[in-house]
Order: structure tokens, then sequence, then C-alpha cells
């Protein structure tokens, strides 16, 4: 069958050599990550991992699973060119590695905030493993932290810190939090909540620069108007940005993500690109979700259509979570373009949902702490027909 490279081993790599390997897959399968470790989940890294979750409970499985399944895993091994016409990956030393077919899932990597002061002691990205064990070590001796961006991954982060009795600030440059993923409604109840737990959030607040001390180390946020919020940590979650480089380098077609059809093809048809660098076609419109339901549902779709020898099309809505201290968030579908929202439950009473309808039709289904509801949604958000209120309730 031949041999398969995958480039990058993040939720989307991983899963795509295991689900070769479990569909029968019985060609050579070669796992290849930048990182030195063995790959591993990104999701605990603002969640559990930083509440002291062991480093063995982060991988996806220990090494011996890759000898055993006969994928070759190859660490700390940077693609840096792919030749297509040798059919081969080419690392900047070491051997080039032929393929007959090569999936890419060289993921995201955190949006380089064009930030005066970004590479102050102190500073910090949540993206890595590494990332994570620094803040996890920093954060012992720190007592202000302020958070550039009011995402899933900042507000993680700050919930995180306000537990371990931090002062924290969130410095968003919109009018609400996570502005990109959720409903207002939903914007509204997490600001009140992180509020209420003690952190200071401030919206429609661009920042200006971070400001060091004599020494290297940050003290400080600079915000537009001059004023000046005291640091002496500073965690940046400005949303990523699809890694496309070796792509656009090969000549693949590329716009904000490697561009791949319906099954998973680049304008290669010898190469697929799944997971956070993958943009493709969603409701008449070309997206990239940046969750693992999406990199583990596309690595299946490639994997079936590598064994199986039919393209499978992958038609899969998104799904995504965040936890935030006690709240559990769980989002089906994709709110953007709705008409009409509802809300179903009691935000007072910290568990409901908001239903997300365009024309009529259910397309987004956002729950606190209503974990049915969210069960009942991944059904009901796939057909495109009208669903009433007590169906995604889920009773
Ligand atoms: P990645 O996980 O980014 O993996 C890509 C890998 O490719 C990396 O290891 C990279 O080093 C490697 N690579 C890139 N280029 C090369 C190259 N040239 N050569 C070799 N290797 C290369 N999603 C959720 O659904 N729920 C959550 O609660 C959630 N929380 C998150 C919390 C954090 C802190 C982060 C960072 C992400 C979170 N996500 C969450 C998002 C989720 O983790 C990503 O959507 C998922 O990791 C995407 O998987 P991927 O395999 O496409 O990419």
């Amino acid at each position: 069958q031949g041999q398969v490279v995958i480039v990058g081993a993040g939720h989307a790599g991983f899963t795509a050599a295991a689900s070769l390997r479990r569909n029968g897959y019985a060609g050579a399968i070669a796992l290849i990550t930048a990182e030195s470790c063995l790959p591993y989940q990104r999701p605990p890294l603002s969640k559990g991992y930083l509440d002291g979750l062991r480093e063995d409970r982060l991988s996806f499985r220990p090494e011996h699973f890759y000898e055993r399944k006969g994928i070759e895993l190859l660490r700390a091994y940077r693609v840096e060119e792919i030749d297509r016409t040798a059919k081969a990956v080419v690392p900047a030393s070491g051997e080039s590695l032929r393929y007959d077919h090569l999936i890419l899932a060289t993921g995201s990597t955190p949006q380089a905030a064009r930030l005066p002061g970004n590479d102050l002691d102190g500073v910090f990205r949540l993206h890595r493993r590494a990332d994570a064990d620094a803040l996890r070590e920093r954060l012992v001796t720190v007592s202000e932290v302020v958070i550039v961006g009011g995402g899933f991954i900042g507000l993680e982060f700050a919930a995180h810190a306000r537990g371990r009795g931090k002062n924290v600030t969130i410095v968003e440059a919109a009018d609400r939090l996570m502005a990109r993923a959720v409903t207002p409604v939903m914007s509204e109840f997490f600001l009140r909540e992180h509020v209420s737990a003690g952190s200071q959030v401030l919206l429609d607040t661009p920042v200006a620069r971070l400001v060091g001390g004599d020494g290297s180390r940050v003290q400080g946020v600079e915000l537009h108007d001059g004023s000046l919020v005291k640091a002496d940590l500073v965690v940046v979650g400005v949303g990523v940005r699809a890694n496309t480089g070796l792509a656009e380098r090969a000549g693949l077609a590329v716009n904000d993500g490697v561009l791949v059809d319906r099954c998973l093809r680049t304008s290669d048809p010898d190469i697929f690109a799944i997971g956070d660098c993958a943009s493709y076609p969603y409701r008449n419109r070309r997206t990239r979700h940046e969750c693992v339901e999406n990199a583990v549902g596309q690595a299946h779709a490639v994997a079936s259509t590598l064994t199986s020898g039919e393209s499978q099309p992958y038609r899969r809505t998104p799904v995504f979570w965040s936890d935030q201290a006690d709240l559990k968030l769980q989002i089906v579908g994709d709110f953007s373009g709705s008409d009409r929202t509802e809300v179903i439950g009691d935000p007072a009473g910290r568990s409901f949902s908001v239903n997300c309808y365009r024309d009529g039709a259910l397309i987004a289904v956002e729950s606190v702490n209503r974990p049915s509801d969210h069960v009942a949604a991944r059904k009901l958000v796939d057909r495109s027909g009208c669903s009433s209120p007590a169906q995604v309730e889920g009773s």
C-alpha cells in the first residue's frame, strides 16, 4: 500500500497514524514531529496540566505503542521542504523521506501580537508543553497577572490564576469576550462570571505595549490611552494562525490555511491536509476549525480514504469545549450567520443553553453545565430542519 508520511503529531497527525493502523493499513507509516517529546494533547495545557496533571497523562500513548503498531515516530525532525517531484519530505539536516501519500497536520502557531515588549522575561504564550511548564513554574512566584486577549485559552488561564489567588486582569480589544466563537449572550455570561470571581476585565481596550523594568523583566502593560496595568506575568493569547509555510513553499494552494476539498485533498491529489492547518468547505464557505473534534474527525476521514481506496468526504459539524473554573462550556456548530437565538434554562443558576437559528434551522447550540443539551444538540444540529426547544433540551 506504499508509505504514508504524516507531518505533525498533534491531535490530527497522531489520530491519522493510529486510525490507519486500526483500519488495517498494511503499508509503512512515518509520523513526524518537530518537538522532541512524545506526541501529546494540547487542551490540558490551559486546564488540568496547570493543576499538576502528570506528564505521562498528557501524551497520547507511551513510546512502546508506536513500536507495537509499526509507526515510525521521528521526533525533533523539522520538515523544511516538500519535494513534490521526488515525492519526499526534506528536513533541514538529515535524510529525506519518501512518501506515496503525504498528510500535512502542521497545526497552528500563536499569533505574534505585534506588541513592543513581547520578548520581555515574564511574557508567555500557551501553546506547547514547554510553555505550560515554564508558566506553571513562574506562576508560583508572581501576584499580578495580566492576560492579553479574552479568548478561550486566556480565559481558562485567567480562571486558573484566579483560583490560585492571583490578581488577574484580562485586557480585550473587542467589545466582548470570545467574540469570534460565541454569541453575545454567552460572552455576557462569562464576563459576569469572571468579574464576580474577582478578575478585572477591560473590554474595548487595545494594548499599546508591554513595559519592562531596568532588567528585561515585564512590569506592566501599557494601554492605548497611556495608562499602565501592573504585571509581573503576562500571558498573550490573541489567536493563532495556520502553519502553511511548508505547503506554500511547495506551491500548494493556500489562503488562511492549506486549501482542501471535501475529501481533504490539497491541490496535489497525493497530499492531504487536516486539523488546524486545513481550510475546508463548510456550509458554502471555507473555514478552519481550531478544535480537537475537527482534527480527529478529519484524521478519521483521511485514514478511511487511504485504507478503503474510496474518497471519504468530511461532513462533521464542529464541536468545541472549554473549562473555566467550574463552568463547562460546550458548543456544537457555528453561531455566525444566525438570525435568532433563544436561551433555555437559567443563566443565573449557571446552567443554560443558547440555541442559534438561521432561517428557522438550528445551526448551533452553546451549553453551560448542561451536558444533556449538548448530547441532544450533536444530533439535531446536523439535521437541516428546524428543531424545537424541547428537542434540544434533550429531555
Ligand atoms: P497541533 O496540535 O498544533 O499539532 C501540530 C504539530 O505539527 C505540532 O507539534 C508542530 O510542532 C508540528 N509541526 C508543524 N510544522 C512542522 C514541520 N515543518 N515539521 C515537523 N513538525 C511540524 N480544542 C478543543 O476542542 N477544546 C479545548 O478545550 C482546547 N483547548 C486548548 C488549549 C490550548 C492551550 C491549546 C494550545 C489548544 C486548545 N485546543 C482546544 C485546540 C486544539 O488543541 C487544536 O485544535 C488541536 O491541537 C489541533 O491539532 P493539530 O494536530 O491540527 O495541530
